[in-house]
């Protein structure tokens, strides 16, 4: 039996990077994947079909994690195509990265919602379909740096601190309902984000990881496995660092 057979996944921002990794390990898992992306482009309809090939049901849709009336009707739409949600992964994210002397208050602000607000209007959405179920496992995608802090990043980490505070009290507030929420803090993962990262920054990121390589998108996936499936029914309120070492 695999891990997730059967099973209806939620993944934000999943059209590249992250998120299609965890949709395409969730699916060789047997899951039925939802997922969202800001447009519904080439690359949507490319994982669609990758997902078909694994002989699980799989469909994008257009919606802004960031918005909360079309998170509700992402979530309701789905609830039609796939009749519940037993997985969320709330992992659309991005960088508008300056050093606070030059930050704009629009991205701090866009920062803020697009990372921090966005899991507050999926959780949200998901925790009434989970609640009458009874069971259900919510993924935040953090970050070390919302641990750890990091010069130029003020607005990213203070996102991804924001999570790691949403995950815990998530997790308490629904843990008697058998509704599991916790976090990964991905290190430095090789992906369209960091792509755009200069290249002496890049490799002074790698020296000060211990596995001295940047990781996979797979290597998060990986640990959304175990947090999605029942190899982690005891697991929750927790933060698991993806990151080669650089954070312990
Ligand atoms: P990515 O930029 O490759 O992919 C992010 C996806 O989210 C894109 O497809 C983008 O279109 C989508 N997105 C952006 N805003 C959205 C919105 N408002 N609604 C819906 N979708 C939206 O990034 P990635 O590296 O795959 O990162 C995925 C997650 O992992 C992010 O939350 C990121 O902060 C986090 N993370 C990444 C790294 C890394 O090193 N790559 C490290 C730590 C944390």
């Amino acid at each position: 039996m695999k891990l997730l057979q059967g099973k209806v996944a939620v993944i934000t921002g999943a059209s590249r990077g992250i998120g299609r990794a965890i949709a395409l390990r969730f699916a060789a898992e047997g899951a039925n994947i939802a997922f969202s992306d800001l447009n519904y482009d080439d690359n949507c309809i490319a994982l669609e079909k990758e997902l078909a090939a694994l002989g699980v049901k799989g469909k994008g849709y257009a919606s802004d994690a960031s918005s909360f009336e079309a998170s509700e009707k992402f979530i309701d739409e789905v609830v039609k195509d796939f009749g519940t949600v037993d997985i969320l992964v709330n992992n659309a994210g991005i960088t508008r990265d300056q050093l606070l002397m030059r930050m704009s208050e629009t991205d701090w602000d866009l920062v803020i919602k697009v990372n921090l607000k966005s899991a507050f209007n999926l959780t949200k959405a998901v925790q009434k379909i989970m609640l009458k179920t009874r069971s259900g496992s919510i993924i935040n995608m953090s970050s070390v740096v919302g641990v750890s802090g990091n010069a130029g990043q003020s607005n990213y980490s203070a996102s991804k601190a924001g999570l790691i505070g949403f995950t815990k009290s998530i997790a308490q507030e629904l843990g008697s309902r058998n509704i599991r929420c916790n976090a990964i803090a991905p290190g430095f993962i090789e992906t369209d984000m960091t792509a755009k990262l200069p290249d002496d920054i890049r490799t002074e990121w790698i020296k000060g990881i211990p596995l001295r390589r940047g990781g996979k998108p797979e290597d998060v996936a990986n640990t959304c496995v175990f947090l999605a499936s029942d190899l982690s029914s005891y697991v929750s309120g927790q933060v698991i660092n993806v990151c080669g070492g650089m954070l312990m």
